[in-house]
């Protein structure tokens, strides 16, 4: 291999392409980085940024042998054609690889809902008024992803302002948190009943329920919103929710997850998952074609990426910071090992949040028949530990302020203990 180009120039992109170099590849090494900025750190943007004014070179990327590394900033990838071994940019330049990493993360979900007239809304006694628009373009309806995002929240936030912020998962509660602290009077919306109770299950629910409430924040759970009000300026007054209420405000971020970034895969032979169009990988983070065979040299990580993970033996596709980089680095790895010598990628999930002065972290998978143990504290304490099991397996483990503990259950999760040998070193 002469050239390997590496498509996203973020957290998987980067230590994928720092491994390619460790590995001794003496070729070109080329990253494709739609973002103008130098590569950056993420997980800030909800907390740090927002909280403390953070500026760029506090979330800047530590980048090992940079020098090495062709990069070109503010160019998207476009298409790909697998059987010639190109990538089209954005500027229609055509780049030819000998290898390629996937590594295009994922962008913010969208909200699409109808805009009245904050004169003239939708009520019993007029239910059909004139609709302005689909929500689109609203200049105070934001999402937050990039670092650009993010300062752009700060920059809009003043004390005493209106934030309505729909979607109550982790970034939802975590902005809430943060944009509580600088003075802003939140309200977080979300469909379901409980809170993360599609990451978390139901049990943890009426906890995070309490120190969402106890920190102020008007959380509005079992409603969905159903079309925003707008001035004269289409500025965004007030979200309007199936219960029939009208939520004011001055800012609304959409936080209702993200979906992988794609669309300039579309029409090539990678397969894209039927659930999400994540790029689908077999174990070794290879890509795989739409006939189901490894594609030669074209490997994938971080959050765009599904894959086989055999310490769970299925499926999984990971949205968070320590899977891009243990990604990133096996599938870099994996493109420059000679056939025979690949590695089956086989992390143990984990991510934190820090929300309310809490530091959460959850390791490992459970699901609905996991059985849960407390082995420190409860919901009560201030700090906790609790493991999953399933059979008498640790399957996953969740903390809160009990981060050390928690790494030694990863480590358990590795090595298929039971829950017996919990407590034991
Ligand atoms: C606000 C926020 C807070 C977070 N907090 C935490 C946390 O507390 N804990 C945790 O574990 N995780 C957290 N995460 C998740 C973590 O940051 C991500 O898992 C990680 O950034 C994924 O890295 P990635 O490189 O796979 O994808 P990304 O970071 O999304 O990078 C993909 C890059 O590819 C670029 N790109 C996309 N399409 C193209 C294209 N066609 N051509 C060229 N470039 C393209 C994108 O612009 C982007 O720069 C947070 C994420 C966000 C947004």
């Amino acid at each position: 291999m002469k050239t390997v180009v590496v498509v996203g120039g973020s957290l998987a992109g980067i230590r994928a392409a720092e491994m390619i170099l460790a590995k001794g590849f003496p070729g070109k090494c080329l990253i494709i980085s739609r973002e103008p900025e130098p590569a950056y750190e993420r997980p800030p943007l909800s907390k740090q940024v927002i909280t403390k004014g953070w500026e760029f070179d506090q979330v800047s990327l530590d980048v090992d042998n940079l020098e090495s590394l062709e990069i070109t900033r503010g160019k998207s990838a476009i298409s790909l054609d697998v059987a010639s071994k190109v990538v089209t940019l954005s500027d229609e330049t055509k780049i030819n690889y000998d290898g390629l990493i996937i590594a295009t993360g994922c962008e913010p979900r969208l909200l699409s809902l109808p805009c009245y007239s904050q004169d003239n809304l939708p009520n019993r006694s007029n239910p059909s008024p004139a609709l302005v628009s689909i929500s689109q373009d609203l200049d105070n309806v934001l999402t937050l992803r990039t670092f650009g995002d993010a300062a752009k929240i700060r920059s809009r936030v003043a004390g005493n302002s209106k934030v309505v912020i729909i979607g109550a998962g982790f970034i939802g509660l975590e902005l809430s948190s943060s944009l509580s602290q600088i003075g802003a009077k939140v309200t977080l919306i979300d469909p379901l009943d409980g809170l993360l109770q599609r990451t978390l299950g139901g049990y943890f629910s009426s906890y995070f329920e309490g120190l969402v409430r106890s920190n102020g924040i008007a959380l509005q759970l079992g409603t969905t919103p159903t079309f925003f009000a707008i001035d004269s300026n289409r500025q965004v007054t007030g979200v309007a929710t199936s219960s029939g209420e009208i939520f004011s405000c001055d800012l609304v971020i959409v936080a209702i997850g993200v979906i992988p970034s794609t669309a300039w895969l579309a029409d090539s032979n990678v397969l894209l998952h039927p659930k999400d169009h994540g790029v689908v990988c077999n174990k070794y983070c290879q890509v795989m074609s739409k006939a189901g065979a490894p594609i030669e040299n074209v490997f994938a990580c971080g959050d765009v990426a599904w894959w086989h993970n055999e310490l769970f033996d299925g499926p999984m596709r990971i949205e968070h910071f320590e899977n891009a980089v243990s990604m990133g680095r096996c599938s870099g790895s994996n493109l420059v090992a000679r056939p025979g010598d690949l590695a089956s990628y086989t992390e143990i999930p984990f991510f934190w949040s820090d929300m309310f002065g809490k530091k959460i972290q959850y390791v490992g998978r459970s699901d609905e028949d996991s059985e849960l143990e407390f082995i420190e504290g409860n919901l009560a304490s201030d700090k906790f530990l609790a493991i999953y099991s399933n059979q008498g397996r640790i399957t996953a483990a969740i903390g809160v302020g009990r981060p050390a503990k928690l790494m030694k259950i990863r480590t358990k999760i590795g090595e298929g203990a039971s829950i017996d040998a919990i407590g034991t070193n």
